[in-house]
């Protein structure tokens, strides 16, 4: 992990006047690049592979400039010259994966966040610790597969968009579907409805819905988009689709808008808010965007079964605001949030504080 006091002294290095935005090229980048154009920062495209004529649509969300790698390798060569340019990098969810947290945690280029994260997030066992210790409710985990008496969901380690989870009944069930060379978990599936809650938390700002230290923010919500579970229900029961050989997965292709009832709101904040105070003690604090992935069941109880620590998918729908984020600022979009942050940052003199 590089040190906050290397990160510290790269900072105090920097321009503030000249600061570039730089993210990269795919998953929120065109949010994050409209977001900090609109507070006055320079731009830059980091594509990794990724092709850019997209950007030519989007004149709002062009970043000014783009550096081209031909691999996440490369990217470790170029530190110096981001330095130069006083690259302030937003990791989002696509960029860390491809880096993979291990090199992008080492990476000396400073980076909107607390890195540490990553350690707590990336280990399912971890972050259950984290969650369930600020008493967070989680789906409870099923640990002998002879004992499954309820529908439960077979998660794969290292999945991604839950790529081969599948739900069993019983345990013939989770025998007929088990691939046997991976590792698993077994999780109560919760059935209910599916809310993935934006959230923005400053250590620095002083005014909103106040923590023991800075403010939470609601910014929106989304509904994923997962096939082939979300359609599957046009063919027929899932039992008999089975016997036809199709199983239901939950690959994410896309993001739906969506608002909670107005009473499940503070529901939501306190959970919010129990990530963030237990987050200071066990990791020094999760800074910024982060997303509550959650179940609200029929008694309206709120079960959450992850925790992305960083910008999500799901904030794409609001590029120009969210029926939450325009109560703050008409408009607000997470990747302008973020720009807004940094800029408080160099305003009060406390870059160290939400860049690491
Ligand atoms: P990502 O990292 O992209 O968020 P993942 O591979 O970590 O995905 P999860 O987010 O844990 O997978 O789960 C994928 C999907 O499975 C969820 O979006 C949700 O639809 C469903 N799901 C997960 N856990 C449960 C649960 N305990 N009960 C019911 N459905 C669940």
């Amino acid at each position: 992990m590089v040190s906050k006091d290397k990160i510290r002294r790269i900072l105090d290095s920097y321009d503030k006047k000249n600061i570039t935005i730089a993210t990269g090229c795919s998953h929120t980048s065109l949010q994050i690049f409209h977001g900090a154009k609109l507070e006055g920062f320079r731009t830059l495209g980091i594509s990794v592979q990724q092709k850019t004529k997209m950007y030519d649509a989007f004149p709002a969300a062009k970043p000014d400039d783009f550096l081209y790698v031909d691999s996440y390798a490369q990217l470790i060569d170029m530190t110096d010259y981001l330095i130069e340019q006083n690259v302030i990098v937003v990791p989002h969810g696509s960029f860390v994966e491809y880096m993979t947290p291990a090199i992008f945690e080492s990476w000396e280029v400073p980076s909107f966040g607390n890195r540490m994260v990553l350690d707590w997030e990336a280990d399912r066992e971890k972050e259950r610790e984290w969650l369930t210790s600020a008493g967070v409710k989680m789906p409870r985990i099923i640990s002998d597969a002879q004992k499954i008496d309820r529908p439960v969901l077979v998660k794969y380690h290292g999945a991604k968009g839950g790529r081969g989870f599948f739900i069993a009944k019983d345990y013939p069930e989770f025998k007929m579907g088990l691939e046997h060379a991976k590792k698993y978990h077994i999780q109560e599936y919760v059935l209910g409805t599916r809310y993935y809650v934006h959230f923005f938390y400053s250590p620095i700002k002083t005014e909103g819905y106040k923590l023991s230290k800075g403010v939470l923010e609601l910014l929106s919500m989304d509904r994923r988009d997962e096939s082939n579970i979300d359609e599957m229900y046009k063919l027929g029961s899932v039992e008999e689709l089975k016997r036809h050989g199709f199983f239901p997965t939950f690959v994410v292709t896309g993001n739906v808008p969506i608002v909670a009832r107005e009473s499940l709101l503070p529901k939501f904040f306190d959970l919010g808010e129990r990530i963030i105070e237990s987050s200071f003690n066990l990791f020094g604090g999760l800074i910024g965007p982060f997303c509550i992935e959650s179940i609200v069941t029929d008694q309206l109880d709120v079960v959450v079964f992850e925790v992305s620590a960083r910008i999500v998918a799901g904030t794409n729908p609001y590029i120009s605001g969210s029926s939450y984020s325009d109560l703050i600022q008409p408009g607000l979009s997470t990747g302008r949030r973020i720009a807004q942050e940094i800029k408080l940052g160099v305003e009060k003199g406390l870059l160290h504080e939400i860049i690491t």
